[in-house]
Formats: structure tokens, C-alpha cells, sequence
């Protein structure tokens, strides 16, 4: 059931270095574990919400009581690409930045990641998603505005890479954070559409953690919690009434535990072939798996019955077909590749690495299926 270095009785190597703390102004509460630390920060943003909900405030008001100098780099593009991060690092060098806190969604968080990583090793050209960095990434704190990612706490950066039409994920021990500020009170004003985008890629997580052939029993405990939770917070999305706070608090507690899941086991087909939705017809990234997610329980089914049934329970649906109605209603209906789009995306796809963490592992033809099924015009 396992899947350890083969030859052992290896169950778990479980390895989660981020001090999580939640709660409604806990950066300030939390002030003194800034002291005598750092001299110069790089304040990595997305262009205006960071500003705007009230989190870069905060980071700024804890620097300043604390006598760190500050610099903000506020330019990170959705779904970053290469030459973002590297302009970002550019930056951080220029200022000799010793601390990168990244505040907003997964794009700016992980840009606050490979900008800490590429920062530390002179940005280097070339490949960046190499695993022979010289030295750890820069330390990084991580203040989640979306409740989605969970990048919070990964050790993974998700970056696109324009060449070759699709997003790479750089990954690396250092690249875990090393305190996650989780803050519901900055999502107060989040438009219905991105709240539930985000809230579908954290079902993503959870629900590909839990049936990846790399899950143990210790992703399987955040991977199910997860899942109970947003099982609960459906019914709202999908109703009319305006997101309370107490939801958007499950909403990021739910997304960090999806986090903590996939940090054990990685992502699977869902994710690689959600890229090239992405990267092609700009579907947003939450969208594109929630859009795939149904038929991919249809495809693993067989070989995964327990758990799949498992999932539905958990989150309250009866059925894939009932999940699926559920997800257009959410989602809006998004019948879109042409048979032509399918094969180039199949193939962009299924050399990817997470593809392998999926039971039974799919061939092109099952990717293509996957692709018509869900998503096929
Ligand atoms: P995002 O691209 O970070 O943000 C989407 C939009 O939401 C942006 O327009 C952003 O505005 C806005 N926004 C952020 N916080 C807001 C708030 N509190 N209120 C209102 N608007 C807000 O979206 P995301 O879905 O969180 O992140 C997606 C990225 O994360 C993708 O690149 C994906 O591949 C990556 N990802 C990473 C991991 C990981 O483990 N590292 C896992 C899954 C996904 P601004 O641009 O102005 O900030
Ligand atoms: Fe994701």
C-alpha cells in the first residue's frame, strides 16, 4: 500500500518545517518572531490586492516596529512566468534582500519562492528548475490571501514556462516557508468567482493527494480533513448568500491542509493536464481542475473504489455525476478543445512528472479521454 525507497518497510517520511499560525491579526499578534532576525526584506505582491485587503499593512507595520528595511516588488503576473521571478530576483539582490515574504495568492507566493531561491544563488540563468542549487533558498514567510494553493506550506514553486507552453514546478527542502500567517480577515472582499476557483483547486489537492500512489497514512489524515471541510462550505459557495467569515476561515484552513497533503505526494494528472488549459485558453487554474476532477474519479474508480467513494461521501456528493452537476454550477459549463487541441495538449501533458503519481498511471489515450470527457466539444 506504501510506497517507501523499494526494498524497505519505509511507511511515511513525513516532513512539514513550517510554523502555521491562523487567526484574525495574528501577523501583529506574532511581531516578536521578527526580532533580531533579518536586516532587509523583499515584499513580493501582485499588482493591487495585497494593498487593498490589508495584508501588506500589516507585514509593513511589523518591519517598521521591528527596525527591518523593506523593499516591495509588487509587479507578479498570474501564473508567473520565468522572466518575472527573475526580474524579482534582480531586485532582491539589487537590495540584498536577507528575508522574502510573499503576500497574496499561489502566483505571488510561489514567485516570493523562486525569487528566494534564485536571489540566493546570483539568478542564475538557464534551467531554473534544476535540483543542484549551491545553496538553500533565502528564508521566505508566506501570508496566503487566496484560500487555494496551499503553497503556504509546500516546497513547491509553480512557474510557466512560455517555451514550452506550459508551467514547471521547481521544488526544494528550502523552499518550504518558514512561517505561514493565515489571516482569513483579508479575503473579506474576495469576488465569488475567485473564492470558489481557489476553493476547488484545494479540493484538487486533497482529493489527488488522497488517491495518489504516493499517499500515506500521514497525507491521508490533512488529505480527508480537507476534503470533510470544503464538503461543507459547497453548499454555500453555491447558494447566493454573501461568504461569512466563519467559511472563509474553513475556506484557508481547508487549503492549507490540501497543502500539508500534496507537500507528501505531489499532484497527478489533474494538475499536468490542468497547465495547458491554463497556459492555452487561460482558464483559470482552480477552474481548469475542478473542470477535469469528475472524470478523473470516473477514470481511477476501478482500481480505487473504496477511496473514490470515500471522497463523495466526505463531501456530501452521491454520486461523480452528482459532483459534476454540482462543479457546472460553480464553474459554468466549459465544453472548449477541438480534437486537434486534445492531441497537442494530451502530449504536452503526458510526459509531466505528477502524471506518474496517478493509480492506474494513464497513457496518452487515456489523457486524451480524460480531455474529450471533460472538457471536449
Ligand atoms: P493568483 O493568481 O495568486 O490570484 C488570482 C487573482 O486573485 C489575482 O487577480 C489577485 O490579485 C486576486 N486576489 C488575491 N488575493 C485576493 C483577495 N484577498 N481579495 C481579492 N482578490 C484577491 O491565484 P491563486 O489561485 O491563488 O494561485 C494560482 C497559482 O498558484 C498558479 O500559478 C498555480 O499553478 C499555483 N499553485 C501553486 C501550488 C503550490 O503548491 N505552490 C499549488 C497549487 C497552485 P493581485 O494579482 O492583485 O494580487
Ligand atoms: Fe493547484
Amino acid at each position: 500500500m506504501f510506497v517507501g525507497k523499494e526494498g524497505t518497510d519505509l511507511k511515511f517520511n513525513y516532513h512539514m518545517p513550517v510554523k502555521v499560525i491562523m487567526g484574525k491579526g495574528c501577523i501583529k499578534a506574532n511581531s516578536d518572531l521578527f526580532s533580531n532576525r533579518w536586516q532587509k526584506a523583499l515584499i513580493v505582491t501582485g499588482k493591487t490586492s495585497a494593498k487593498k485587503n490589508g495584508a501588506l499593512d500589516d507585514v509593513v507595520q511589523v518591519l517598521d516596529k521591528n527596525g527591518i528595511a523593506y523593499v516591495v516588488f509588487d509587479e507578479v503576473e498570474p501564473n508567473p512566468p520565468i522572466d518575472n521571478v527573475q526580474k524579482g530576483a534582480e531586485t532582491a539582490i539589487r537590495h540584498s534582500a536577507d528575508l522574502i515574504i510573499g503576500i497574496g495568492g499561489g502566483s505571488p507566493m510561489d514567485a516570493a519562492k523562486a525569487i528566494a531561491m534564485l536571489a540566493a544563488n546570483g539568478n542564475p540563468s538557464g534551467n531554473i528548475f534544476r535540483s543542484d542549487y549551491e545553496k538553500p533558498a533565502l528564508p521566505i514567510i508566506a501570508v496566503p490571501t487566496t484560500a487555494g494553493t496551499g503553497s503556504e506550506v509546500t516546497q513547491y514553486s509553480i512557474i510557466t514556462v512560455p517555451e514550452e507552453r506550459t508551467k514547471k514546478n521547481l521544488s526544494a527542502p528550502s523552499l518550504f516557508p518558514e512561517i505561514a500567517f493565515l489571516d482569513a480577515g483579508y479575503m473579506k472582499e474576495m469576488p465569488r468567482d475567485i473564492t470558489i476557483n481557489t476553493a476547488i483547486d484545494a479540493y484538487s489537492h486533497s482529493v489527488e493527494s488522497y488517491l495518489s500512489a504516493r499517499s500515506t497514512e500521514m497525507s491521508t489524515v490533512p488529505a480527508l480533513e480537507s476534503i470533510r471541510v470544503l464538503g461543507e462550505v459547497f453548499p454555500i459557495l453555491a447558494g447566493k448568500k454573501a461568504i461569512d467569515s466563519d467559511t472563509r476561515e474553513k475556506l484557508l484552513y481547508a487549503s492549507m491542509l490540501g497543502g500539508v497533503a500534496i507537500a507528501q505526494t505531489g499532484t497527478t494528472v489533474v494538475h499536468a493536464m490542468g497547465y495547458a488549459l491554463t497556459f492555452s485558453k487561460n482558464i483559470d487554474h482552480g477552474m481548469a481542475n475542478g473542470l477535469l476532477l469528475c472524470e478523473f474519479l470516473n477514470y481511477v474508480r476501478p482500481e480505487n473504489k473504496e477511496k473514490v467513494d470515500t471522497v463523495l461521501t466526505l463531501s456530501g456528493f452521491s454520486t461523480t455525476e452528482k459532483m459534476k452537476e454540482i462543479f457546472i454550477e460553480l464553474l459554468g459549463q466549459n465544453r472548449i478543445l477541438t480534437k486537434d487541441e486534445i492531441s497537442e495538449y494530451a502530449e504536452r501533458t503526458v510526459s509531466a512528472k505528477s502524471v506518474a503519481n496517478t493509480v492506474p498511471v494513464p497513457a496518452l489515450e487515456d489523457i486524451e479521454e480524460l480531455y474529450r470527457k471533460s472538457v471536449g466539444v
